[in-house]
């Protein structure tokens, strides 16, 4: 009986100790950001908070595996830390070079699984996954790497479901993107990633039925900002979004099953062990970690080497103001010069080319376009069994074998890039087919933008032809309808925040015309001035761009405009935030070398006037000359000059709708 007793009191003391043992802690390496893992009741939790402030509530983690669930009656086992750095360079992303420093923490979860011993199964305690966490002084990211659960005896699973929460802090409002109902849309190609945000909305609902789209932006009312997302996704994974389970709980979601249509299965398909793709969280008490975070390429690793040395550039695109008429030979031609004259180093040829143009005069086309220094990139259809686009070139990019011919004639013939359209959604299989054109395009020399695409998770860094995706409400929304461009400074003052803050974002915009017509006289009207149009060619953010400028510009817009957009850069060394609201505004500067553009634009009804401080940082001090473009507050028009910074403060207007450039 005493030896009962003592036993049980050993079991109490343990119980008690496991308990206490089972809070784990990683923290930032400035000490700010503290992310705590626990167990309790079989199941395994994490929260996260920055500078005391809790960003992240106790939540949620586990996966299930066909073989067993691993999400329950799982325990913590071997715990162990690290410090990870990393230094990279990425030329195509915000900032060229990486310093990436944290604190990493995995985490043993144990569950237990009958293992086959000699000719009797019995059950073990064995490690069912790692979380892994990677903690910088901005940026939480953790992982799964699924083990085998019973040494070489299985070595394929599927992931049934991702028991991934983020309960947010009470009190947040979100900036969320809907993701869109399958097979709706333009010809069933939804979902795309093209709906619109709505700004500071109350928790606990489900956007239209099928959550959000990555990243996910929260307010913790006055306390900061966090912004979810997930990266490191490639063939060995589904795309996943955000799904709202009530009021503040939210979780990883996978692809709705209609997608693609209906083909594939949403779960993903893995081989043991595998690790998971990488969920992201990026904190702070302002809105700077979140528009300068490179969390999204921090953890990845490129999957292959550049076949070639693969260039940033700018060019020009007919299609966004001409649409599909002109994409015939003589305007192309007409567009090539343009390109030419403009000393871009690309034009965008879009759909129906194979129709109204013919392979045979394409290369003739080729041909000319390198006589003026000028790179083709070619449109192509991504379907496919998987949508009803019925724009051709189709069924050239759907499969390795067409893929892979077309591709070699692309070579021969010298086209630069592809901007391949209209994708399946974000099962596995669609995944796969991203990847495997991202591959066979580099044996080809072709650098790839997607469109009616999937959000970019980390793929600047793994696939080093991949140049952007569209992945948001583009400029073609602008053409096609006038609530489009009534709304288009609000839209563009979120980006920065959102979108395009984890991946290269092909908008294609800064029109000059006033118009969205070819006749610049009828159409939609642009409701933003040039200066914004300026700002947003530094704003947006993409190493090639292929502006929505028409030839009529070179004589019908602003000289200063012209000159400007002749000599715009597109590959930055860095990015750092000054000001704004997602919605309202926002102020930024970007470097080259020692050189610093501050960029800023407006979308307020009132005008704003911001104070730009602290010049210096940014390589202009007193007694400097620095050149503005900016609004003229009456007209709207064009203002360039020089002023002298006389106070490390300059009060910049811009009309709603406006903005401004400093060099
Ligand atoms: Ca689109």
């Amino acid at each position: 009986m005493f030896r009962n007793f003592l036993s049980l009191l050993a079991l109490c003391t343990m119980s008690v100790l496991t308990f206490a043992a089972s809070d784990h802690t990683v923290k930032s390496p400035n000490g700010e950001i503290v992310v705590t893992v626990s167990e309790n009741d079989g199941q395994i939790y994490y929260s996260v908070s920055d500078k005391g402030t809790s960003f992240i509530e106790k939540s949620a983690l586990g996966l299930v595996m066909d073989y067993a669930d691993c999400s329950k009656n799982v325990s913590i086992g071997e715990v162990t830390y690290a410090k990870l750095s990393d230094n990279y360079t990425v030329p195509t992303i915000k900032q060229r070079t990486v310093s990436y420093e944290a604190n990493g923490m995995t985490v043993a979860v144990m569950g237990k699984f009958k293992v086959r011993e000699r000719w009797q199964e019995v059950e073990k305690d064995v490690v069912m996954y790692n979380l892994e966490f990677s903690v910088s002084n901005s940026d939480v990211a953790f992982r799964y790497t699924i083990q085998r659960p019973n040494g070489d005896q299985l070595l394929a699973a599927r992931v049934l479901e991702e028991k991934t929460e983020f309960v947010i802090a009470q009190g947040s409002t979100t900036f969320l993107c809907p993701q869109m109902i399958p097979m709706t849309g333009f010809a069933g190609t939804a979902p795309s990633y093209e709906t619109g945000y709505t700004p500071d909305e109350e928790m606990g609902k489900n956007g239209w039925g099928d959550g959000y789209v990555f990243p996910c932006l929260f307010r913790n009312a006055d306390k900061g900002w966090i912004l979810i997302s997930e990266t490191g996704t490639n063939g060995s994974y589904c795309g996943c979004h955000m799904k709202n389970i009530n009021d503040n709980k939210y979780a990883i979601a996978f692809p709705n099953d209609k997608e693609c249509n209906g083909n594939g299965k949403p779960e993903p398909g893995v081989t043991l062990p595998t690790s998971t793709p990488w969920r992201t969280i990026t904190l702070g008490s302002t809105l700077k970690p979140i528009v300068e975070t490179t969390v999204a390429w921090d953890l990845v690793k490129p999957v292959y080497k550049a076949s070639q040395e693969y260039k940033a550039s700018r060019g020009s695109w007919s299609w966004i103001i001409g649409m599909d008429p002109s994409c015939n030979y003589d305007e192309q031609k007409r567009y090539i010069d343009f390109s030419a004259a403009m000393g871009y180093e690309t034009l965008l040829i879009d759909a129906l080319w194979d129709v109204q143009i013919g392979r045979d005069r394409m290369k003739e086309l080729v041909d000319y376009a390198k006589s003026k220094g000028v790179g083709i990139f070619l449109w192509y259809n991504s379907n496919g069994y998987w949508n009803h686009a019925p724009q051709s070139p189709r069924l050239c990019m759907d499969r390795s074998l067409v893929r892979r011919q077309e591709m070699k004639w692309l070579n021969e013939i010298g086209v630069r890039g592809l901007k391949i359209d209209f994708f399946g959604g974000d099962k596995q299989l669609s995944m796969q087919l991203y990847e495997d054109i991202l591959a066979d395009a580099n044996d080809y020399g072709l650098e790839i933008i997607f469109h009616g695409c999937t959000l970019p998770r980390g793929w600047e860094r793994m696939y080093p032809n991949f140049v952007a995706a569209e992945a948001v409400r583009a400029s073609e929304n602008l053409h096609f309808g006038q609530n489009d461009c009534d709304n288009e400074a609000f839209c563009a003052t979120i980006h920065p925040f959102v979108r395009n803050t984890v991946g290269s974002m092909d908008f294609g915009g800064s029109a000059l015309n006033k118009f969205w017509n070819a006749d610049n006289k009828t159409g939609n009207v642009r409701r933003t001035t040039d200066a914004f149009a300026l700002a947003t060619a530094i704003l947006f953010q993409s190493s090639v761009q292929h502006f929505a400028l028409a030839p009529n510009n070179l004589t019908d817009a602003p000289a200063e405009a012209i000159e400007f957009m002749k000599r715009v850069n597109t590959v930055w060394d860095e990015v750092r935030f000054i000001d704004g609201y997602p919605g309202k505004y926002i102020i930024l500067a970007r470097r080259i070398g020692d050189k610093w553009t501050i960029v800023g634009i407006n979308a307020q009804k009132e005008m704003v006037v911001p104070n730009v401080k602290n010049f210096s940082e940014f390589n202009i001090n007193l007694g400097d000359k620095p050149t503005i473009y900016c609004d003229d507050v009456k007209t709207g028009a064009l203002v360039k000059k020089d002023f002298k910074l006389k106070k490390d403060v300059l009060r910049v207007e811009m009309l709603s709708g406006g903005g401004f450039v400093i060099e």
